[in-house]
């Protein structure tokens, strides 16, 4: 019986990428020193409000509310949340269709947490030639110690990811010292310790992995890149000549004499793929493996410039512009997401800057829907609700509009008086005399007029008066 030709499971080989300097690895370290700053340092950040924790962003399940900074969201703000995550889609197929995936090579949270764990494994085992080394090596004292305090270090940051972020949903300094005391939630432990697990697995274990066979990004991103959207590309005419690319051997060592072979300027270093995260080869072509993070740039204009030759071998460019052809930046599809993407954010603008602080309601009480006083005239009852959703003190003197001569009777309330973050309902009676009110249903307002605080504008809500 013949041996069945392709592996079933395909092999699966540690990639050990070489360090390199340059434009993208800069910007990409830059990002990531940003990013682990605001998520470390941000639970930390005290800010002083009248009511809820003294804690810049903190996320209140209990109270249902979102403190960021001087905003409170509340649960029924959660459609500002649906706006955000369609902000954030449609800014990711915008950037797709001009830059490819620039979020999976410089923002994605894999590969930030790939590039920090990647930085501890260089940091005790050394590059790329080191690690290859001491994988191949037989298990003795120095594999023992350098592997298990590159994984000893992997399982405490991938810890403090996972109790950083459970850092977010309560008073942090309360909460670390339950946490470590044993008398935080049980929600706490289990979400620290899931993160932690699904950290150290994703950015320890299978790093690439994940980019290439679970993230379902990488399969349909190719729908959103079209011949003009940027990606890192390897220019095959300039590389390869007419006779292919070859090492600089000493016939083959200028550009000049390079060229009369038919030779091109790829010296088959190889740098670009040993830098590569991913382990591939761009200068096979696009491949869905790549995560377009621009370090096979850095490495080509390493050896560019040690060449004294033009950097730009491997580049940012378009299919159109390798083909000398012009590179179409602004058309149908990258303004339809350019438009959504604005759109999304001017409504989130506007919804945010229209956010009420005071929400203000009348229910009529409805049995009895009226009652007839001794004396003939009409009674109608109404709970008003006020909700003071702002960090500052409120005070609204409360008035009928459109209901003339009706008595308003609050129950010995003189003003309506909120405290921050405070609710209230206020049972009202309003009484009328039907002989001067010709209309079964009245329609009129509450008025309520601001006396203290920060609110000046009246707020209005409408009602109506039922008579028999
Ligand atoms: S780094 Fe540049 S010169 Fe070296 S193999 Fe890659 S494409 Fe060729
Ligand atoms: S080929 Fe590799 S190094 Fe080059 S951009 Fe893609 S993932 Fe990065």
């Amino acid at each position: 019986m013949k041996d069945f030709p392709i592996p079933v499971v395909a092999e699966s080989i540690q990639i050990h990428p070489r360090s390199i300097k340059g434009r993208f690895r800069s910007f990409k370290s830059i990002v990531l020193y940003l990013a682990y700053a605001v998520f470390f340092i941000l639970p930390w950040i005290p800010w002083s409000r009248p009511v809820g924790e003294n804690q810049a962003v903190l996320f209140d399940l209990v109270a249902k509310k979102f403190y960021i900074f001087g905003l409170v969201v509340y649960a029924q703000d959660i459609f500002w949340l649906a706006a955000l995550l369609f902000l954030a889609a449609v800014l990711l197929f915008f950037s797709t269709a001009l830059v490819g995936r620039a979020f999976c090579g410089y923002f994605c949270f894999q590969t930030l947490w790939t590039d920090a764990f990647r930085e501890v494994e260089k940091m005790i085992q050394g590059d790329r030639v080191k690690r290859v080394r001491l994988d191949k090596q037989p298990w003795n004292k120095e594999k023992i110690i350098k592997k298990g305090s590159t994984h000893l270090i992997w399982l405490f940051f991938a810890f403090w990811t996972g109790l950083t972020f459970v850092l977010f949903w309560g008073y942090a300094p309360d909460l670390i010292v339950k946490f470590f005391t044993g008398q935080a939630p049980s929600a706490a432990y289990i979400t620290a310790f899931g993160l932690m697990t699904t950290t150290y697995i994703a950015a320890g274990l299978m790093r690439e992995k994940v980019c290439q066979h679970v993230c379902p990004y990488a399969r349909f991103q190719s729908v959103m890149i079209d011949k003009d959207t940027l990606v890192p590309t390897y220019d095959p005419e300039r590389g390869e000549g007419k006779q292919g690319r070859a090492k600089p051997i000493k016939a083959l060592k200028t550009q000049e004499a390079r060229h009369d072979a038919g030779v091109g300027d790829c010296v088959d270093c190889g740098l670009c793929v040993q830098v590569c995260p991913t382990g591939i080869d761009i200068r096979d072509g696009m491949q869905y493996e790549c995560i377009q993070c621009g370090l096979c740039v850095d490495a080509c204009d390493q050896i560019m410039d040690a060449r004294g030759w033009d950097r730009g071998l491997i580049r940012y460019e378009s299919e159109n512009g390798l083909k000398h052809g012009k590179t179409h930046f602004f058309k149908l599809r990258t303004y339809g997401y350019g438009i959504a993407t604005l759109g999304a954010i001017f409504f989130l603008l506007w919804s945010m800057s229209g956010h009420k602080i005071i929400e203000a309601t009348a229910r009529q009480i409805r049995s009895p829907l009226y009652t007839t006083l001794s004396d003939g005239r009409i009674k109608n009852a109404y709970e008003v609700k006020v909700d003071n959703k702002s960090m500052f003190k409120q005070s609204f003197n409360l008035s009928l509009k459109d209901l003339p001569e009706a008595v308003l009777d609050m129950g010995g309330i003189k003003n309506v008086s909120l405290k921050p973050d405070e609710k209230q309902r206020i049972r009202v009676k309003i009484i009328r005399d039907p002989n001067k009110s010709l209309a079964k249903r009245t329609k009129f307002q509450f008025i309520l007029t601001p006396i203290e605080g920060k609110i000046k504008d009246p707020i209005y809500i409408n009602s109506q008066f039922i008579i028999p």
